[in-house]
This record gives structure tokens, sequence and C-alpha cells, in this order.
């Protein structure tokens, strides 16, 4: 990691892990992290899975729903 610590607050998730990780439902659609670096978002349905302390909560249970 040589990322500078200039006052970003988000416990970003590592791009590396990010590009494996996948949504649960059965599509296994790939995840982009939300804009303010607290959630993954599922590019293919509506779900938004937590992040805490820096791991992503991969469960359909925990899941968001962005829309209604
Ligand atoms: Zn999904």
């Amino acid at each position: 990691m040589t990322r500078s610590s200039d006052g970003q607050p988000s416990a970003a998730i590592d791009p590396e892990l990010l590009a494996i990780l996948a949504c649960p439902a059965e599509h296994h659609a790939p995840l982009e992290l939300d804009p303010a670096g607290s959630e993954l978002l599922c590019t293919q349905c509506d779900r938004a899975f937590p992040i805490r302390d820096g791991i992503p909560v991969l469960l359909l249970d925990e899941a968001r729903h962005r829309a209604g």
C-alpha cells in the first residue's frame, strides 16, 4: 500500500479484492464501490451491500435495496 493518507475518510475496499467479488444473487454480477465508499453496489440488481470494518458483507439477508 503506497496510498497517501490525505484525509480520505473511507475504509476503501482493495481494488483487487473488489475485482473478484460478485453479487451473491444468482446472477453473480460484478460489484462496484459506492461513491461514499460505504457500500458495494450490484451492477445488475438494485442491492447494496454494507462494508463493515473494511469487510464487505455479501449476504442477501444484509443487502439493502436501493430502489424502494
Ligand atoms: Zn445483484
